[in-house]
């Protein structure tokens, strides 16, 4: 069976897909410039050096939680035991780039789904063949930018995502995995993997699941699909069908609430006015505040991205990403379109005709947790508002209300007392060669 959910430029007809992550991205990136953090605990902190958002696989052995405040940890850091930086979101959202555009370079097509996991869409190889380019990607990729990844690669997203995982956490992988559906590996892979882990099963899906004897994810892969569809849902009987390789999920489709949100569309036609990609963006970015809001949830950054047609070859490409962290996680709609409106300065250009936009909210936070905390208040926070235009926009149709352009020059003045030069994006933040011997010792050695 198969099922179209959507159209899109990259469809379903590629024989096989693979999704590339980095592991520990931020704390990665951070180590790219300064080998010296290399097997030590690292986090990155929040912005406005408020609390540990991503770690390393040190930190996490430590037990120290996500979202653990910064001055709890004030000790372990004047000892030297941890080492905690401000987020520097212009190095990541720059890293991401750069890893989006390896991989446009030597893949078909791409996709990507989060600020360091990008799908790739392969054609025309036997499972061998997608095996060894999985290798060499992985090794360009570290060779290239300096960035650790696993790659998982299987005829469906569900597949893929369950692929990777197992690159991730089995070393026998040696961080590539390949899943073909029909397999042995294929089926002791998903007889050891807890239903709750398939990709957009949640915790309350499985346990209702359990109750009908469905624990793994073979057990899923071996239920009824009609039954499924009956008793569950479409989109449960769809992702029975991706385990067994038949795709028929658009990756969109498969969005996990609570880590991050995107909205992305091609156009109807290319275009170059850059009034219209604006356009574009800010209805992305609406769409994008109004499903975070739904699911209670604040984003700390914003990122979007504009994509040329690669199939017209005849033009100029451009795929450029900027990525905007927020001087304190928000939903407003109108701090969100401020952070679209200076990403777009940034990025646009007027020669190229744009075919995609898209805009993607990251490092999400729970509403309710955060607010507990007075200090964490938003300044200008007005939740009734949003959530009259939510009301509105639902019973008269998406759109009734929009935003026009906000009116907000203020630069943006965060606090990141420990973060990182930008190495990638400022000439007067470049790595100075010279000023720490062990750290050119190490990054020679890296190659
Ligand atoms: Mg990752």
């Amino acid at each position: 069976m198969y099922v179209p959910l959507f159209t899109s430029t990259y469809d379903d007809a590629y024989a096989m897909i693979g999704l590339v992550d980095a592991n520990n991205f931020y704390v990665s990136c951070e180590r790219i410039f300064q080998p010296h953090l290399e097997s030590k605990a690292v986090g990155v902190m929040s912005n406005n050096d408020g609390c540990v958002i991503a770690r390393s696989a040190e930190m996490k052995a430590l037990d120290i939680p996500m979202g653990t405040p910064a001055f709890k940890l004030e000790t372990l850091r004047q000892r030297g035991e941890i080492h905690l930086l401000s987020s520097n979101y212009e190095l990541y959202g720059d890293m991401s780039g750069r890893l989006a555009q390896l991989l446009r370079d030597a893949c078909p097509d791409i996709a990507p789904y989060s600020i360091d996991e990008m799908f790739i869409y392969l054609d025309g190889l036997s499972d061998r063949q997608c095996q060894t380019l999985g290798e060499s990607l992985r090794r360009r990729i570290h060779r290239g930018l300096g960035l650790p990844v696993c790659i998982g690669l299987a005829t469906t997203h569900t597949l893929a995502k369950l692929a990777n995982h197992a690159a991730k956490k089995q070393p026998q992988y040696q961080g590539v995995c390949l899943l073909n559906g029909q397999d042995a590996l294929t089926a002791s892979l998903l007889a050891q993997t807890p239903v709750s882990e398939v990709w957009g099963v949640g915790k309350r899906l499985a346990e209702r699941l359990a109750i009908g004897g469905i624990h793994t994810a073979w057990d899923l892969h071996e239920s009824d699909i009609k039954q499924l569809r009956k008793r569950f849902s479409v989109v449960l009987a769809r992702t029975a069908l991706e385990l067994r390789g038949t795709p028929c999920l658009h990756m969109n489709a498969l969005d996990q609430p609570r880590q991050r949100i995107m909205t992305s569309r091609s156009f109807g036609q290319s275009t170059g006015v850059k009034a219209e990609v604006h356009d574009a963006l800010r209805r992305h970015a609406q769409r994008s505040a109004e499903k975070l809001r739904q699911q209670h949830s604040l984003t700390r950054a914003v990122m979007l991205f504009l994509n040329t047609n690669r199939h017209r070859r005849d033009q100029p490409q451009y795929f450029p990403q900027a990525l905007i962290p927020l001087p304190s996680p928000s939903d407003d709609t109108r701090v969100i379109l401020d952070a679209v409106r200076q990403g777009l300065e940034q990025i646009y250009r007027p020669r190229y005709r744009f075919m995609k936009a898209g805009v993607m909210l990251l490092d999400l936070v729970d509403a309710e947790q955060h607010q507990l905390s007075l200090l964490n208040a938003p300044a200008h926070h007005h939740p009734l508002l949003m959530a009259t235009v939510d009301d509105i926009n639902q019973r008269m149709g998406q759109g009734t209300i929009r935003f026009g352009m906000t009116d907000n020059d203020a630069p943006w003045q965060l606090r990141c007392a420990h973060r990182s030069n930008r190495y990638t994006t400022r000439w007067d933040e470049l790595m100075k060669a010279g000023t720490h011997p062990g750290a050119i010792a190490a990054c020679t050695s890296r190659t």
